[in-house]
């Protein structure tokens, strides 16, 4: 199958100085490390493009062989107060996948440690006037691989009908919470009206775009070979090969396997993940 990402796409999810202790998984990027990792990206000639720019790739308009999209998930505080200020300092555009029923409320889908400040529905119409193109992440951060099928219709449809009228525009994309898809999920989300969804690890077409995951534990090094344009295949490959495997993992040492959490009931970590 022909690779559907026209582009590499970073997925990121804080951008803060949250303790490891709060952010067992890593979630959180520093502020001075996002801003250092945006200023390699435009060193080693990467080309950040619009949500829309993809979009029309996805329907045959060429990109920059170097095209890149940067997205952050779930809609945290510090994404507005560190993060949206370095991108436009940069000129760096981006998507923002948020919560639809929380809005201005608290990370709490992983356990009570962290509970950190959601974006509200204010701050989010704000970043989206400076520039910041909106997405959906469902109405709550369910796993839409284990909700029946009122409730799918109810993750897709609502939260893409609640952005639309919150923004006064429309909401393309969606990303899956923890990465998690399966084909109903990918059909309820196409037929909701979005126009592509993003995973992490396992691509399915245009409704399951893979994505470079970047955390807490990634260097400026290791987000290079993230960037390499065989990363996404050897870190597939290194799922089922041991020998594979330990090559990427020596590449990337802790940055390869921070810990992921999982829905209850998740098989494979890899696949599914906390975006
Ligand atoms: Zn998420």
């Amino acid at each position: 199958m022909r690779p559907p990402a026209p582009a590499r796409v970073l997925m990121y999810h804080g951008v803060d100085h949250v303790s490891r202790e709060r952010d067992p998984h890593g979630m959180f990027v520093t502020p001075a490390n996002f801003r250092a990792q945006m200023e390699q990206l435009l060193e080693a000639g990467f080309v950040p493009v619009t949500e829309a720019a993809y979009l029309a790739a996805l329907g045959g308009a060429r990109l920059p062989r170097k095209a890149v999209l940067v997205t952050f998930d779930d809609g945290y505080q510090g994404v507005g107060e560190h993060a949206a200020p370095i991108l436009e300092s940069l000129g760096i555009p981006s998507v923002l996948y948020v919560l639809a029923d929380l809005l201005g409320g608290r990370a709490d889908w992983l356990g009570d440690r962290l509970g950190y400040p959601l974006l509200s529905a204010g701050e989010v119409q704000g970043l989206r006037t400076q520039g910041m193109a909106i997405g959906a992440h469902g109405l709550d951060h369910a796993d839409l691989t284990a909700v029946d099928d009122a409730e799918l219709r109810r993750q897709t449809r609502e939260t893409r009908a609640a952005l639309t009228e919150l923004l006064g525009a429309d909401v393309s994309t969606f990303a899956f919470p923890y990465g998690a898809h399966d084909r109903r999920a990918r059909e309820a989300v196409a037929a909701a009206g979005y126009r592509a969804a993003f995973s992490v690890h396992r691509p399915a077409g245009r409704f399951g775009i893979q994505r470079v995951d970047v955390n807490a534990t990634d260097t400026l090094r290791t987000l290079r070979v993230k960037l390499h344009g065989l990363y996404p295949a050897a870190r597939r490959t290194s799922r089922h090969v041991p020998r594979a495997r330990r090559l990427v993992h020596d590449l990337l040492g802790s940055a390869y396997d921070a810990p992921e959490p999982a829905p209850a009931g998740a098989g494979d970590p890899l696949e599914v993940n906390r975006s």
